[in-house]
């Protein structure tokens, strides 16, 4: 890999991370928002039917997706990490399974990718 192509995808997977750390913080903002733990208003807590536990329940669900959410892109963020220190060492940009260099389009398409599109390919078939 050239200095160009270094320089390229230095700035690409800095970018990705900034990206990255924005969403999980902003996520972080809104799972605190979220009161899964307020009372409801009337005595009334154990019915399906009941406004109150139907909003506790929405709640619920809605703070269990952004964690999902938060958990991907913190897997996301570990992978971006992963590949700058890669390219601080050299060694970025080549397959951890068949040690084969990755082609340019493949690491375009997914900048923190350690491995080519055909072990890639493999391993999410098996
Ligand atoms: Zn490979």
């Amino acid at each position: 890999m050239n200095c160009q192509d270094k320089e390229m995808y230095w700035r690409l997977l800095l970018t990705l991370r900034a990206q990255l750390r924005s969403e999980v913080s902003i996520l972080l903002d809104a799972a605190l928002d979220v009161d899964v733990t307020a009372p409801p208003p009337d005595p009334c807590d154990t019915c399906d039917a009941c406004p109150a536990t139907r909003r506790t329940s929405v709640a619920r669900t809605w703070r269990d997706f952004i964690e999902r959410l938060i958990d991907r892109k913190g897997a996301m963020l570990c992978q971006v990490e992963n590949a700058l220190a890669q390219l601080a060492e050299d060694a970025y940009g080549i397959c951890q399974e068949c040690q084969s260099p990755i082609p340019d389009d493949w690491l375009l398409t997914i900048p923190y990718t350690m491995l080519c599109a055909a072990c890639h390919s493999r391993q999410t078939v098996t």
